[in-house]
């Protein structure tokens, strides 16, 4: 079965801060799945390291405020495309982001306030049938699947 996951989640040094968020079950995730690495945010042309971006609003806005919302939006119809090409029905994304977060993500204030919301990555691809799913579930997702 093809699986999308964040880059970030598998030890690629994409996130904003040039560092990655590996998590304890990606050998695992490996040996069951085929997984397909994305980051939307370089995909859509933002670079590593980069300023920490939070959603506001329906935009995504850098902390010194640039509105960077044409690459996040443009990084997630490319995932969405390999989404489509590899038939993933499922993607485990990195929780809170404003890309891959679903469910939950920053206010847009830099203070880490969590609000209800998704990512710009985690709507697209839920909007065209694709569930998505935090880290915190796959250990959940492994006993299922
Ligand atoms: S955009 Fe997603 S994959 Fe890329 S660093 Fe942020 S959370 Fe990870």
């Amino acid at each position: 079965m093809n699986v999308l996951i964040s880059a970030c989640l598998i030890g690629v040094n994409c996130r904003y801060s040039g560092d990655s968020s590996m998590i304890e079950e990606a050998e695992e995730l490996k040996n069951r799945y085929h997984l397909i690495p994305v980051c939307p945010e370089i995909l859509g042309g933002m670079t590593t390291p980069r300023e920490p971006a939070e959603k506001k609003d329906g935009k995504v806005i850098t902390r010194t405020g640039e509105d960077v919302t044409k690459y996040f939006e443009r990084g997630a119809k490319e995932v969405l495309h390999l989404a489509k090409f590899y038939d993933c029905k499922y993607a485990i994304l990195k929780e809170r982001s404003p890309s891959c977060g679903r469910g939950a993500i920053y206010d847009g204030t830099f203070s880490q306030v969590i609000i209800e919301g998704n990512g710009i990555l985690a709507e697209l691809l839920e909007k065209n049938g694709i569930v998505v799913l935090g880290e915190s579930q796959i250990s959940t997702f492994l006993i299922q699947k």
